[in-house]
């Protein structure tokens, strides 16, 4: 079958002295995997070696049969992202969000509304005038990414009880939780009674993706403290732009260690963010 999509490199390997094997991110057939045979010649039919972030036009021949590699037949680049290298924390940036994206989509699931944010993300990156501008743009596209794949973390409400943590200056108190016993989570010895009310911090667990409010929190292993500017944030993105670049690092920290759950490992990229 063939198939004609605008599409961008999210990785792109040597194969041969004169070929590459490459990951697309194709705007409306999603991510696929593709042999580009030649590609490493002097001359051939893809405007030059392929490289991640090339972007533009394709033509290839996809096999009916799952898991075979495409071949690549055309690839029209254009010069939209080779400015990236100016700025050495927009370059990891870009290979971060490049390296997520693979990791989350399968392979012929596509999301065209994820591509151009993809896309948008690489340029604000490339345009950006600080480095924290870089980190949330960074954040921004995580959030994004999270929210396309369809498993946006919940920042607004204990995912264990359903108390609103909604964005404030004081953190929740005392008698804010509700009193409703039903779907109270088994108390673990006395530490949950004990921590009932009591802290003022609010916590994050990746396996329930999303926050945990202070009485719920005592019964679960896996979880994280974080402070209620970060939850603010993640409520609304859109402050990311304006806010320091300390605040970002811990946002950015969070983030780091969700990821790293969902994905079974820690992206590579992390290092530079940490
Ligand atoms: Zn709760």
């Amino acid at each position: 079958m063939h198939v004609k999509d605008r599409a961008i490199c999210l990785r792109a390997v040597n194969y041969s002295d004169t070929s590459q094997v490459i990951t697309l991110l194709c705007r409306e057939h999603g991510k696929l995997g593709a042999m580009a045979k030649g590609s490493r010649r002097p001359k051939n039919a893809f405007d030059g070696p392929i490289e991640v972030f090339s972007c533009g036009s394709v033509v290839l021949v996809v096999k009916d049969s799952g898991g075979q590699l495409a071949a690549l037949t055309e690839f029209h680049q254009e010069p939209r992202f080779r400015q990236l290298t100016k700025r050495l924390a927009a370059l990891h940036a870009a290979l971060f969000g490049a390296e997520l994206t693979e990791a989350f989509l399968e392979e012929h699931d596509p999301h065209p509304a994820l591509f151009d944010k993809f896309l948008k993300f690489l340029e604000t990156v490339q345009d950006s005038a600080s480095d924290s501008l870089v980190w949330a743009w960074l954040i921004l596209y995580q959030l994004r990414l999270l929210e396309e794949t369809g498993i946006a973390p919940v920042w607004d409400q204990c995912t264990n009880c359903g108390t609103s943590l909604t964005s404030s200056d004081s953190p929740p108190a005392r008698g804010l939780h509700p009193t409703d016993k039903s779907n109270s989570p088994p108390v673990k010895g006395e530490s949950g009674a004990a921590g009932r009310g009591y802290h003022s911090a609010v916590y994050f667990s990746s396996r329930n993706n999303g926050l945990l409010c202070s009485a719920c929190e005592g019964t679960f292993v896996e979880k994280r403290a974080i402070d209620w500017k970060i939850v603010e944030i993640l409520q609304q993105p859109s402050r990311l732009p304006k806010t320091d670049i300390e605040t970002l690092k811990q946002t950015e920290a969070l983030l780091i260690y969700h990821l790293t759950e969902l994905l079974h490992k820690r992206p590579k990229m992390a290092k530079y963010f940490s």
